[in-house]
């Protein structure tokens, strides 16, 4: 099953106490596609990017089967720029500066190939144009969202009229307590699937995810690893396992979406142990099923 993800494509400047990356590709969309590649070989991006986007990037997201042609390059612009620090505490951050550049003007065009998208990733951009990247979709199979706290303080209602539309929202614990107003996670998870997605998993870092359905709660333990290097991208890498592996299932279950969560976080713990993509652009079939198994294992009690 094809799978549209759409979101940002940028250049990182990252802090961590362990060292810093300037210059790192990142950017939500290049994550997310980067992970779901281990899952689907028919991986669709729809983004914007600058002359500074080399074609020794385009060369990356290549080498991991993944369709471009959706991405436009704008000649005179630069790409989207991200500056982040990290504390000791790695769930927390600092960003130290947004530059929108390219996607200031954004106006993303859904090529006709791929308008029949059955799974769509509304990686972590403005929620207007989530909008209009959905509006140009036939019948969508499953939609899923991602967003930060710069999109829920600085266009709460936009994003609203987004979620009215999304079958998955992806959100962090902070931004969750921010959208619904509310400090209790459960409350704040019950708030915001009356926002519209039925399904929504928050994400509370080194302590794992929530995942919450009609059928009840599903908590997932984070991986319990020693060395930590840069969480940036964590988020679109656990979204981009997470929906890879729902569109290899022929009937989407609660035991499926079960699944799609510890391959999400199986990915994100990839991520994690490198800075930028450099983890997660390297993997293979074989580790990527080994850390499934541990997280299997990190909860199974025997009878
Ligand atoms: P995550 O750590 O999963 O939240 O994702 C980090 C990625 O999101 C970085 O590679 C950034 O380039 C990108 N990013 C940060 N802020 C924004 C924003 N306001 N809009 C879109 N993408 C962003």
């Amino acid at each position: 099953m094809s799978i549209l993800v759409v979101g940002s494509l940028a250049f990182d400047d990252i802090e961590t106490p362990f060292g810093s990356s300037p210059d790192t590709l990142g950017g939500s969309s290049t994550y997310i596609a980067l992970s779901a590649s281990y899952f689907s070989d028919d991986i669709n991006m729809v983004g914007v990017v600058g002359s500074d986007f080399t074609d020794e990037h385009f060369t990356l997201l290549h080498s991991r089967n993944i369709d471009t042609q959706g991405i436009r390059k704008v000649e005179d612009g630069k790409t989207f720029r991200w500056a982040g620090r990290y504390h000791y505490d790695m769930n927390t951050r600092d960003t130290l500066d947004t530059r929108l550049n390219v996607f200031a003007d954004f106006d993303p065009h859904v090529p006709e190939q791929y308008r029949k998208s059955k799974f769509v990733c509304l990686g972590n951009i403005d929620p207007e144009l989530q909008v209009k990247v959905l509006d140009q979709i036939t019948a969508p199979e499953m939609v899923i969202c991602d967003t930060m706290n710069f999109w829920i303080e600085g266009k709460p209602e936009e994003l609203k009229k987004t979620l009215e539309r999304v079958d998955v929202f992806i959100i962090n614990d902070s931004e969750a307590r921010i959208l619904s107003g509310d400090p209790n996670l459960v409350r704040s998870a019950r708030i915001i699937r009356e926002m519209g997605p039925k399904i929504l998993i928050i994400k509370k870092g080194e302590h794992g995810a929530l995942l919450f359905t009609d059928s009840g709660i599903f908590a997932a333990p984070a991986y319990p690893l020693e060395s930590i290097y840069d969480p940036t991208g964590a988020g679109d890498t656990f979204a981009g396992g997470f929906i890879g592996h729902l569109s290899r299932c022929e009937n989407i279950t609660d035991l499926e979406l079960r699944k799609a969560v510890l391959y999400g976080s199986a990915m994100a713990s990839f991520c994690v142990e490198m800075f930028g993509t450099e983890r997660v652009v390297g993997l293979d079939l074989l580790e990527i099923e080994d850390r499934y198994q541990s997280f299997l294992d990190l909860s199974r009690i025997e009878a």
